[in-house]
């Protein structure tokens, strides 16, 4: 088994998304995709522009073919939080960018003819209690029954990155900014899989950020300290939480391109 992270910088826009079926159809595995909220919508939620957030969800369904009754049905749910915004917690309105990135990609496989089930990550991921000055909370424990994993035969899961709940309260939670990443590995030490892959818009992890530097190399191999010691230096490319997380239980993680994933990518392990 093997987890897929997709960041909103790869899927920010129906043209990209639909390039998931192919990349998933690549790892035969059983697989668990863990989606963050597709392009700058955590940063429109955080600033509260519902109608940008509408707008734009609107046309990515229409472009991937959906049904009005699949739009309408999707939107529906999110216009109730919507219209209570003011009285809503910052988790429970930034995480109805995951709760919609999951929604639609569980449509849209279905589309495709690709078995899936989505998993509300709240029900599994808990944090301590929110923390206002931080604006996240610190995790707590990730709790699957143990005979989860076979109660779901040959169908992909889908879940959502970054939202969690308060192990006291039941309240809704968030890892962070960027906290995806760790979700997937959260993920993939609680289903001991082969191995955790994030999908990233660079081909891996570099000497320094690829986008501003010409000389820069891209590192094949890193150990986990030597990747946490970067990561945890000014490179962004991989929250360092994932790293630590997946390095007690020796799982590898690859950080590998999305507009190119048969390229061999940066192996962390
Ligand atoms: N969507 C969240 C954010 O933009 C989590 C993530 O992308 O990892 O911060
Ligand atoms: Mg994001």
């Amino acid at each position: 088994m093997k987890v897929l992270k997709f960041g909103g910088g790869c899927l920010k826009d129906a043209k990209s998304i639909k390039k998931v079926p192919k990349i998933i159809s690549h790892y035969d595995d059983d697989i668990v995709i863990v989606l963050s909220a597709f392009g700058k919508i955590t940063n429109m939620l955080e600033d509260e522009k519902h109608e940008d957030v509408f707008l734009f969800i609107q046309s990515i369904m229409i472009d991937l073919g959906f049904s009005s009754y699949d739009i309408d049905d999707i939107l529906k749910k999110q216009k109730t939080y919507f219209s209570f915004s003011n009285r809503i917690s910052y988790p429970d309105r930034v995480s109805i960018g995951e709760y919609l990135s999951s929604e639609i990609i569980h449509r849209y496989l279905k589309l495709e003819n690709i078995d899936n089930m989505q998993l509300d990550a709240t029900k599994y991921i808990f944090t301590d209690s929110w923390d206002p000055n931080v604006n996240s909370a610190k995790f707590h424990s990730i709790n699957v029954p143990d005979n989860f994993l076979e109660s779901i035969v040959k169908q992909k899961i889908i879940t959502q990155g970054f939202i969690a709940s308060d192990v006291n309260s039941g309240a809704k939670t968030t890892l962070g900014r960027e906290g995806s990443d760790y979700s997937a590995a959260i993920f993939g030490a609680a289903f001991n899989v082969d191995e955790v892959i994030l999908f990233k818009d660079v081909d891996g992890v570099y000497s320094a950020d690829p986008k501003k530097n010409s000389d820069v190399e891209l590192f094949s191999h890193l150990s986990y300290d030597a990747a946490f010691e970067l990561c945890s230096n000014g490179n962004t490319v991989v929250h360092p939480k994932t790293i630590n997380h997946l390095k007690k239980k020796r799982i590898p993680l690859i950080i590998k391109n999305f507009d190119n994933f048969r390229k061999p990518g940066t192996v962390i392990s």
